[in-house]
C-alpha cells in the first residue's frame, strides 16, 4: 500500500526530484523513471509538483501567449496517420485563406498587445514564395512587439535564411514519435532541419508529440531528448487526439492528467538546455500549466487535430479563453515578443473575455 512515507521513501525519486529543486536537469534514466509512475499516483503528483516548481522559478511566473493561424489546407503528403489532412485518408479540400483574411486573424490575434508570437502553419509542402509574401504581409500588420514563427514541412539553409530576412524568429518543428513508422516522412530529413534552424540563427520550437497510450516511456525519454540536445528555445508536450474515423483512432487517447506527466518530465529533462525559454502544453490545460508548463496557443484556421475547417470555437481555444487559462494558473505576467512583460491580473483575464 502506498502511504506519505513510502512516497518519501522513494530515494531514487527523491533524489532526482532533489537534484530538479537545485536546478540540475533530469537524465534520460531518471526520466524513464519518472514517466513509469501511473498517472495518478502520489508520485506521478510530486513530479508535477517540483516541475510547476521549477518552471515556476525559471521563468520568473512569467507566461508566453502564442496565437497559431492555419493558413492552406491540401491532401498533405506527411500522411501522418493521426492527422486529418494526411493524403491516404482526408476528406478535406484543399483551402487557403485569403490575404484579407490571414490579416483579420493575425489582427485579431496580436491586437490586445500582448501575444508573444503570431505562427503560421502550412502542410508539410508548401508554396515558399507564397509562403514568404504572407510573413511580409503579416509582418507590416502585426505590433513589433509580437514575433512571427513558421510550422511547415522541412527546408534548407538558404530557405531558413529567407524566412529570417522576411521577418520570421523562429520554427516550429518535430521528429514526431514513430516519424516514418505513422508518417511517411523520414525522420532524418526532419532531424536534417534542425541543424539548418540552428544554423540560420532561428529559435526552434520543439515537442513531444503525439503521445499516445502505446508509447513507452522508452521511446517518449529518446524523442523528447532530441530537443534538449538541438538546444530547443521552446520544449512542449502534445496528445494525439482521437479524431474518429482516422487510421490511428483506435489507439485511444492518453489524459490531461498524463499528459501533464509528460509535460512535467519534459521540464525537468529541459533543465539541461540553456536555450529553452519556456514549456508548452497542447492543447491548452490548467494540468498542464500546474505541471511546469507556461505556454499555451490559441488557434484559428486549419488544425490537424480538428474535422472543422475553422479550428475556431470548436477545438481551437480563442486567445481570451487562454489568457483566462494563465491567469487561472497562477501567471503573474505574459512576456511579449520584444522581452518586455505586461502584468497578468484578475482584472486583464475578465476585460478580454
Ligand atoms: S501533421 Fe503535418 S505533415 Fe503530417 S499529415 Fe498533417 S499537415 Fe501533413
Amino acid at each position: 500500500m502506498i502511504t506519505a512515507s513510502n512516497v518519501i521513501k522513494d530515494s531514487r525519486l527523491q533524489d532526482i526530484l532533489g537534484k530538479a529543486l537545485a536546478g540540475e536537469a533530469a537524465t534520460k534514466t531518471d526520466c524513464q523513471y519518472l514517466l513509469n509512475f501511473r498517472e495518478a499516483s502520489p508520485e506521478a503528483g510530486l513530479i508535477r509538483a517540483v516541475a510547476d516548481a521549477a518552471s515556476r522559478r525559471r521563468f520568473h511566473n512569467e507566461a508566453l501567449l502564442l496565437g497559431q493561424i492555419g493558413v492552406a489546407t491540401a491532401p498533405c503528403p506527411g500522411n501522418c496517420r493521426f492527422c486529418v489532412f494526411g493524403k491516404g485518408h482526408t476528406t478535406f479540400p484543399e483551402s487557403r485563406l485569403s490575404r484579407e483574411e490571414i490579416i483579420a486573424k493575425a489582427l485579431a490575434f496580436a491586437g490586445a498587445g500582448d501575444l508573444y508570437a503570431l505562427f503560421l502553419m502550412t502542410m508539410h509542402e508548401f508554396g515558399f514564395a507564397e509562403l514568404l509574401d504572407t510573413v511580409a504581409l503579416v509582418r507590416r500588420e502585426i505590433p513589433s512587439h509580437t514575433q512571427i514563427v513558421v510550422n511547415i514541412g522541412d527546408f534548407d539553409l538558404p530557405q531558413a535564411r529567407e524566412l529570417k530576412a522576411a521577418g520570421v524568429r523562429g520554427v516550429y518543428h518535430v521528429c514526431r514519435l514513430r516519424e516514418g513508422v505513422d508518417t511517411d516522412l523520414k525522420p532524418e530529413a526532419r532531424q536534417a532541419t534542425f541543424g539548418v534552424i540552428h544554423q540560420s540563427g532561428l529559435d526552434f520550437y520543439y515537442c513531444c508529440e503525439p503521445i499516445g497510450p502505446e508509447h513507452s516511456a522508452e521511446e517518449l525519454v529518446e524523442q523528447l531528448f532530441l530537443g534538449v540536445e538541438h538546444g530547443c528555445f521552446q520544449h512542449a508536450a502534445m496528445r494525439r487526439v482521437y479524431v474518429p474515423g482516422s487510421p490511428l483512432a483506435e489507439r485511444g487517447q492518453i489524459t490531461e492528467l498524463r499528459l501533464a506527466q509528460v509535460v512535467a518530465v519534459v521540464t525537468l529533462a529541459a533543465l539541461g538546455c540553456a536555450e529553452t525559454q519556456n514549456i508548452a502544453v497542447h492543447e491548452p490545460n490548467l494540468i498542464g500549466l500546474t505541471s511546469g508548463a507556461n505556454v499555451v496557443y490559441a488557434e484559428t484556421g486549419a488544425n490537424p487535430r480538428d474535422t472543422e475547417s475553422d479550428t475556431s470555437g470548436h477545438r481551437g481555444l480563442d486567445l481570451a479563453t487562454c489568457r483566462k487559462m494563465l491567469y487561472e494558473a497562477g501567471f503573474t505576467a505574459l512576456r511579449r515578443g520584444d522581452g518586455t512583460t505586461t502584468p497578468l491580473t484578475l482584472e486583464s483575464a475578465r476585460s478580454s473575455g
